[in-house]
């Protein structure tokens, strides 16, 4: 497979090593400094797209993938859902995305424990649910794409109307009280380091505190889930996601 990067920081240079390895190769490298690249012979000569780039630029970069023909993956957080609308009519209509805010084969995993206990923890309200997210403090957004969706699974399953988040930075920072949440999911975000990114969901009782938690131990596991979505994509069509590639669970 050829594959196009845009975006060249610490995500596309780690997405190259693991494609490499795998047997592919990059035709193709846009960053900031040389867009003059995008669009041009190389970069429609790959299979797919894939863009890990910033919050503010991922929505244009896929739209001009888009307007080039390409199949695109982004893994770049914090645009896709003031977006989602015109980027399924866009995919309904011929155009290819693999989108997710964590391509962590093992956050996937995580997603399905949290949505199982949230459906069981619907019968024992005396429990108050609440997520921490720790994040090395280069990260541009807070809360964490992979703590919305967790938060969106809990509120799917009738536990909190809605979420609130609350940014704690600093070595010491402590967990802040939620009160004044009103029924509202709270969101406790952590930046600290290089912390490459812990997730734990909450569920505190009187007697005791149920939790589960994710813990990466470098970034390279959302790389190769990269890859792997960028092989299911060159191959697939339309708005793709994570549930694709792992159909059983
Ligand atoms: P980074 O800052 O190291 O790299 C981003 C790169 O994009 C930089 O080199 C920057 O110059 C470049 N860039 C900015 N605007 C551009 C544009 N218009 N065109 C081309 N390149 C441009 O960041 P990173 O750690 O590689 O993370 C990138 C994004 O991926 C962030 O949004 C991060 O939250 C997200 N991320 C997602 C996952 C996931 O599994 N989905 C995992 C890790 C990081």
């Amino acid at each position: 497979m050829k594959i196009t990067l845009v975006g060249y920081g610490r995500m596309g240079r780690m997405i190259e090593e693991v494609a490499v390895s795998r047997g592919h190769s990059v035709v193709c490298t846009v960053d900031a400094d040389n867009q003059s690249e995008f669009g041009g012979d190389a970069f429609r000569s790959a299979d797919v797209v894939v863009e890990f780039t910033s919050p503010e630029s991922a929505y244009s970069n896929v739209i001009k993938a888009f307007d080039c023909g390409m199949k695109v993956v982004s893994g770049t957080t914090g645009w896709y859902d003031c977006h989602r609308q015109e980027i399924r009519e866009r995919c309904e209509n011929g155009a290819t995305l693999f989108w997710s805010s964590n391509f962590s084969v093992g956050v996937y995993l995580f997603s399905a424990v949290n949505r199982y206990l949230a459906r069981l923890m619907k019968g024992f309200p005396g429990y108050e649910v609440s997520i921490d997210e720790v994040h090395h403090c280069h990260k541009k957004d807070a809360p964490s794409g992979t703590a919305v969706s967790l938060a969106g699974d809990i509120i799917a399953a009738g536990l909190k109307e809605g979420y609130r988040d609350f940014l704690v930075t600093g070595d010491g920072g402590e967990r802040p009280g939620s009160d004044g949440c009103g029924g509202k999911l709270p969101i406790f975000s952590f930046r600290r380091g290089e912390v490459a990114g812990i997730h734990t969901v909450r569920y505190e009782g009187d007697d005791d505190i149920i939790s589960i938690s994710h813990e990466a131990r470098s970034r390279m596991g959302f790389a190769v889930g990269a890859v792997l979505a960028a092989e299911y994509t060159a191959t697939h069509s339309g708005l793709l996601k994570m549930s694709d590639l792992f159909e059983n669970i």
